[in-house]
């Protein structure tokens, strides 16, 4: 096994020569359109969002992916490199670093952060676990600690749109739950101009999204498992799914170039150790199958929708052009002044 490089915690878009202080809305050369997403580990990304991400990223917008563990304590599929595992050489973490690296090569996404310092908070281990209770998990960490490595990185991108988990992480595991609430504090504490100003200035997020699944993708894609071959020892249950909501929950659904769909099945085999897909099919170290999916589905909970009135949502950034447009005038006043 090759030695792997220490991921880097911050700034990997390329520094432009700018005026100290200069934030990503004053600086010409960042993207107008700044998506953030928060997860918990390594795949998570890819499964949940890999469809919105590539085709943002293909957009032009800036794309930023904090996550918060290296998901040292997920289990190893492929029998070669089970010595990786946390229960034996505990080398998972580094080499998930490279897995993801690779999969964001796949999405086109170039600003990809662990939360804080490298190895700043460790994967909690499923919930019940004794990792639960070290002290180094994410589980154990202080929120508004967490939270302020959250609000060092919101205020330096300013995103308009930020997307994360349900209060219940999708399917209950600590560091999942923990990534939604630093997310949302980070998004509250980001706003408060007294919170921590040394971490840059007061910025609010225009729109905060929740990854979730409409309970009929989800049953359509167990059938088409079911009546399809495949060559999983078993098939998952709906139960399986995180985030499943009634279809009527689902405000914004994202898709688009079929591109999209296969960087996504892309970027979640470049998670090796964790994923094995077939086809429009995927397991994970439980070894059921099941569907992947070519249309993400988000639940809008801060922000107005872009979309006519009870009418799903197409893209996260709908209506945001106005509130581009209104920052940029205020800044033209601020100048005039
Ligand atoms: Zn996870």
């Amino acid at each position: 096994m090759t030695a792997h490089p220490p991921p880097a915690a911050a700034g990997r878009y390329p520094q432009a020569a700018t005026a100290p202080g200069a934030d990503a809305a004053h600086r010409s050369d960042i993207p107008a359109r700044r998506l953030l997403l928060v997860h918990a580990h390594p795949d998570d990304e890819s499964i949940n969002n890999g469809v919105t991400m590539a085709k943002y990223a293909a957009e032009g917008a800036l794309v930023t992916l904090v996550t918060c563990t290296l998901g040292e304590e997920g289990e190893v599929i492929p029998p070669e490199l089970a010595p990786l595992a946390s229960d034996r050489d505990d080398t998972l973490g580094p080499y998930r670093a490279d897995e993801l690296a690779a999969a964001m090569e796949v999405l086109g996404v170039t600003d990809h952060r662990l939360l804080g310092a490298p190895g700043r908070y460790r994967d909690s281990g499923m919930m019940g676990a004794p990792q639960n209770e070290r002290p180094k998990s994410f589980w154990q960490a202080p929120l508004d600690e967490a939270a302020a490595d959250l609000v060092a990185v919101i205020r330096e991108v300013r995103p308009q749109v930020l997307v994360t988990y349900d209060p219940n992480g999708g399917y209950g595991h600590p560091d999942h739950i923990q990534a939604h609430r630093v997310a949302m504090r980070g998004a509250e504490l980001a706003a408060r101009a007294d919170f921590r100003p040394e971490l840059g200035s007061a910025y609010a997020i225009g729109k905060i999204y929740w990854n979730c699944n409409p309970r009929s993708q989800v049953e359509e894609g167990f059938e088409r498992l079911r009546a399809t071959g495949h060559s999983f020892p078993g098939i998952a249950t709906v139960d399986d799914v995180p985030g499943v909501v009634p279809d009527s929950d689902v405000t914004a659904s994202i898709t688009g170039d079929p591109a999209y769909a296969a960087a996504k099945a892309a970027a979640m085999r470049a998670h090796y150790t964790q994923i094995a897909v077939d086809g429009p099919f995927f397991a994970l170290s439980n070894d059921l199958g099941q569907p992947l999916f070519g249309t993400e589905h988000y639940l809008l909970v801060h922000g107005d929708s872009g979309a006519a009135a009870g009418e799903r949502e197409d893209d996260l950034f709908a209506g945001i052009g106005e509130m581009v447009g209104m920052e940029e005038s205020a800044r033209i006043e601020e100048a005039a002044e």
